[in-house]
């Protein structure tokens, strides 16, 4: 931890930001209806009780990934965790999509892919049986860590953030983000994400700019 670093002085909400893209940009494969409900409803409401839950408090202070990283553990503050949490991830997972993905990503991931996995269509099934294999609520993710890249699934609103892998690309697999257009089929929903929405371009900049850099030395 670089010790010369300002503190924050200036205490601003933690805001909802907007979607990368259309509400109904990724059908057919996720409806407007559902985005509308996923995106209007669930993430505002993660980030309006964050809101409320840290105001007054130190996290006020603090950026998004902080509150997540310095409250993990915290049993008085199980809930500041949780809100945090699902507010990043959501904002995290609207990337990790967009209309007309990737059908391959670009050679920098690609090689790693194949060192990692063993090859594209190889990874596609590990990242699948993560999402489709999650029991109950929970997040799927592709992450980089130590020079590879793996695939892990989280419970509930647990994400990769505390440690000190870089996360590259999730995939929501609570039962609102795809029971309206999948109802119990969650393999459907994580079959046609993986194969028509995924943004490689978002995992190369993740990949280039993530917690990896952190873990460098500072510049002087
Ligand atoms: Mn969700």
């Amino acid at each position: 931890m670089a010790s010369t670093n300002p503190k924050p002085t200036k205490v601003t909400p933690i805001t909802l930001p907007p979607l990368p893209w259309p509400e109904d940009a990724l059908e057919p494969f996720i409806s407007k209806n559902t985005i509308g409900f996923h995106y209007g409803k669930h993430h505002r409401t993660y980030v309006d009780k964050l809101n409320e839950l840290i105001a007054g408090k130190p996290e006020a202070a603090m950026s998004l990934e902080d509150i997540v990283r310095k409250t993990v553990g915290k049993q008085t503050k199980v809930d500041i965790l949780h809100n945090a949490q699902q507010t990043w991830n959501h904002t995290f997972y609207w990337n990790s999509m967009r209309p007309k993905g990737d059908p391959k990503p670009p050679r920098e991931i690609a090689e790693k892919i194949q060192s990692s996995f063993g090859g594209y269509d190889a990874f596609k099934k590990k990242f699948a049986e993560a999402a489709v294999g999650q029991f109950g609520s929970g997040w799927a993710w592709l992450i980089a860590q130590g020079g590879k890249l793996k695939v892990v699934a989280t419970p509930d609103g647990e994400d990769p953030l505390p440690t000190s892998a870089t996360p590259l690309l999730t995939l929501d697999v609570w039962e609102h983000a795809y029971y309206l257009d999948y109802q119990n089929r969650r393999k459907d929903y994580v079959a046609a994400v993986i194969d028509n929405l995924l943004n490689w371009d978002f995992a190369t900049q993740n990949l280039a700019h993530g917690n990896d850099k952190r873990e460098r030395p500072p510049r002087r």
